[in-house]
């Protein structure tokens, strides 16, 4: 049996009114009136860590709440799987790296194996990006009527050694679900293809408001001056995430605001066995400069004190060179804080230019953002208002959870 996760809260509906209104949840409920009893199972690669995890967490509550019988299964796999499976996220995101015979092996073997260890009987089996791809292939479609695969990252100009290797496992799903249209590969058409951008939960303990002294007082508490300018990221250490710009960012606006401090807050996730490595690559990027400071798991940094740092941040930066859509930027402008975010992948879908952040190209001209709204608080205030609606009316899990029924009521016919 693949390992199941254990959610132990439980979500409520009607505890989203106050914050969505009263349309949404009516819309909510007549989606899921001809859903009643139905049984989804998503499957991903790891309960904790990232995005994808963070999403489920709520998602699959709500679905409960409101009539579905969900469910979700986490992969099992070794260093040796998980070492591949990075490399194919790299690659798929069109990283130049070779991808060889035995690392194919790797990846088949290990799907093969989940997929014997799947039971149950669902409608809707829903597999989470690239790790647990083959489940389908290797189960022969046993355990699920209708199977979705669901792709967070973005896969619009893969390495095509990863893709061509991918695409035969991917052909059966009979839907495809992307963050945005031009993230669907080449030469895979799904029966289905639905376009859902991901989203985050207002109540959760990460986005739930907190007050801004309680804030300032977790920040402190990792040596952080609460009375001093603040950059914060928060971000698997990872290449795509560009820690090491946002440094250099940081270091040329410390040339005009000698004050400012650096928070590169970063969880180390189960499936992602670079992390360490990238986050020593940071640390001797930071040198001796005691203003700038990695935070993670370890050291104890979890959801309330990654909400503390997006609450107490003058400005929150997400200085990606590639991300499927990055959940982070919506947990931040969900704070009222404007982004000064990279110009890729998801990111312009919730940083509007000018309006609730910036969008920058490269390092200098996310020095010079970052300063303006340092030295412009009134209008980074104002920016941050836009930025939260933004986000209420599109980003948030009620909108999810609508798509996700919208999908399930199209695919029963
Ligand atoms: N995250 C966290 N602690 C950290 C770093 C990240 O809880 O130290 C969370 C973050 O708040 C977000 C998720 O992990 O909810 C990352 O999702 P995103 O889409 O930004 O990036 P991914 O890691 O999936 O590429």
């Amino acid at each position: 049996m693949l390992q199941k996760v254990d959610i132990k809260t439980t979500k409520r509906l009607e505890d989203y009114l106050p914050i969505v209104g009263e349309e949404v949840i009516d819309t909510i409920k007549a989606l899921a009136k001809p859903l009643q009893g139905a049984k989804v199972l998503h499957i991903n690669s790891t309960a904790f860590g990232g995005g994808v995890a963070e999403i489920l967490q709520t998602l699959v509550p709500l679905m409960r709440d409101v009539g579905i019988e969900a469910d979700w299964q986490v992969i099992e796999g070794a260093d040796a799987f998980f070492d591949v499976t990075k490399t194919m996220h790299n690659g798929l995101q069109g990283m130049d790296l070779p991808f060889t015979a035995r690392m194919q092996d790797v990846w088949q073997r290990y799907n093969e194996m989940n997929a014997a260890k799947l039971v149950g009987d669902y409608d809707f089996v829903i597999v989470h990006d690239p790790q647990p791809a083959g489940l389908l292939h290797f189960t022969g479609g046993r355990g699920g009527h209708q199977w979705l695969w669901r792709c967070h990252i973005d896969t619009s100009h893969p390495n095509p050694a990863f893709w061509q290797f991918l695409a035969p496992y991917l052909r059966p799903y009979q839907a495809g679900i992307f963050t945005l249209e031009q993230y669907v590969g080449p030469g895979v058409d799904f029966p289905h293809l639905a376009i859902i951008a991901p989203t985050i939960d207002p109540l959760s303990p990460k986005n739930a408001p907190l007050p801004l002294a309680e804030a300032k007082k977790i920040v402190a508490s990792y040596g952080f001056d609460p009375n001093r300018p603040l950059l914060v990221q928060v971000s698997r250490f990872d290449p795509w995430k560009d820690p090491l710009g946002v440094i250099d960012c940081y270091r040329q606006v410390k040339a005009h605001i000698p004050d400012v401090q650096l928070a590169l807050v970063g969880s180390m996730a189960a499936d992602d066995p670079e992390g360490w490595d990238y986050y020593d690559k940071t640390v001797r990027h930071a040198g001796e400069d005691y203003d700038i400071r990695m935070l993670h798991n370890f050291h104890g940094v979890g959801n309330r004190e990654v909400n503390a740092f997006q609450t107490a941040a003058d400005v929150v930066v997400q200085k990606s060179v590639r991300e499927g859509f990055g959940l982070v930027v919506t947990e931040a402008l969900w704070k009222g804080k404007p982004v000064v975010g990279g110009n890729v992948g998801g990111i312009p879908l919730q940083v509007i230019d000018g309006k609730t952040g910036f969008l920058v190209n490269d390092v200098g001209e996310c020095a010079t953002k970052t300063r303006y709204l340092l030295q412009n608080p009134s209008a980074a205030q104002e920016m941050g208002i836009a930025a939260r609606e933004h986000v209420r009316q599109h980003f948030l899990s009620t909108r999810h959870l609508i798509d996700y029924l919208h999908l399930f009521a199209a695919l029963r016919g």
